[in-house]
C-alpha cells in the first residue's frame, strides 16, 4: 500500500489506548541495557532470543501486537526518536514486498554465518544477538530522524517474520461506513492507510504485516470504522 506523500510534523491531536505507552516506555529500558550493557557482559544479549521467543507466541494469536505494544526498539523510536525525527513520509520502497525480503535475507544470513562462527562459546553467541540489536538501532535511527521515527518497523526482519506467521490473526476490519478520510493514515506510526482496504460490500481487512495492531487508527477514526477481527 502507497500512501498518500505529505508530511506528518504535526501529530499533537493524537488519541492513543490507554496502556500502550506506558507499556512501551517500560520495555523501551531493555534497548539500552542489551546494546549499552550487552558489550560489558555479552551473555545479556540472550535477551534477545528471549524475546524473540515471546514474539512468536504473541504472533500465534495477536499478529504484530508484540511490535505496536512490547518490541522495545519500537517503543524507543516511537517515544524518544519521535521527539527529533523530522518526521517526513516514508517512501513507497519501504512499502514493497522486494526490500523487505531482501533486508530479511541480508539480515538473517549475517546473523547465521556470525552464529555459526560462535557456535559453543555463550559468551560469543550473546555477541552475536546484541550486534545483530546494534545495527538495527543504528540504521533505524538514522533512517527515523529523517523519515517517520518507525519508519524501520515497515521492513524489521522481525516484525516481517510476525507478519507471515499471522495472516489470518487479530486482522483490522474496515467497515464500509469509512469515508475515506485518511485520518487512520496519518496516526499510523508505520503510515498504513486502513481506508484503503474498505470493500464496497462487506468489510474489508488490513493484510497482518502491515499492521502493529497500536489501534492508534481504531481509536482516532471519526466514523467508528475499524476494529480488530
Ligand atoms: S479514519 Fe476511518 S473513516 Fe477515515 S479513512 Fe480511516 S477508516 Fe475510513
Ligand atoms: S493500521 Fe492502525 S492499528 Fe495498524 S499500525 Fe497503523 S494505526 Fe496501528
Amino acid at each position: 500500500m502507497i500512501a498518500p506523500e505529505k508530511n506528518q510534523k504535526s501529530r499533537s491531536r493524537i488519541q492513543e489506548i490507554c496502556c500502550r505507552k506506558p507499556s512501551q516506555l517500560l520495555m523501551s529500558l531493555l534497548l539500552p541495557l542489551v546494546v549499552i550493557g550487552g558489550y560489558f557482559c555479552p551473555r545479556i544479549g540472550f535477551t534477545v532470543l528471549g524475546l524473540i521467543t515471546l514474539f512468536m507466541v504473541i504472533a500465534g494469536f495477536r499478529g504484530r501486537f508484540y511490535c505496536g505494544w512490547l518490541c522495545p526498539m519500537g517503543a524507543f523510536h516511537e517515544r524518544f526518536l519521535g521527539l527529533f525525527s523530522l518526521q517526513r513520509a516514508i517512501l513507497p520502497v519501504f512499502k514493497s514486498s522486494w526490500f523487505r525480503w531482501l533486508l530479511f535475507v541480508l539480515m538473517m544470513g549475517l546473523m547465521s554465518s556470525r552464529l555459526y562462527l560462535a557456535w559453543g562459546d555463550s559468551k560469543a553467541i550473546g555477541a552475536v544477538f546484541r550486534m545483530m540489536w546494534v545495527l538495527s538501532t543504528g540504521l533505524a535511527i538514522g533512517l527515523g530522524l529523517y523519515f517517520k521515527p518507525r519508519v524501520w518497523c515497515t521492513v524489521c526482519p522481525m516484525g516481517s517474520l510476525q507478519g507471515v506467521s499471522s495472516r489470518n490473526t487479530y486482522l483490522l476490519t474496515v467497515e464500509d461506513s469509512c469515508v475515506q478520510c485518511r485520518k487512520c493514515w496519518e496516526v499510523c506510526p508505520i503510515s498504513t492507510y486502513p481506508g484503503a482496504f474498505k470493500q464496497e460490500e462487506g468489510s474489508g481487512q488490513v493484510p497482518s504485516i502491515e499492521c502493529l495492531r497500536c489501534s492508534n487508527c481504531v481509536v482516532n477514526c471519526p466514523k467508528k470504522a475499524l476494529s480488530f477481527q
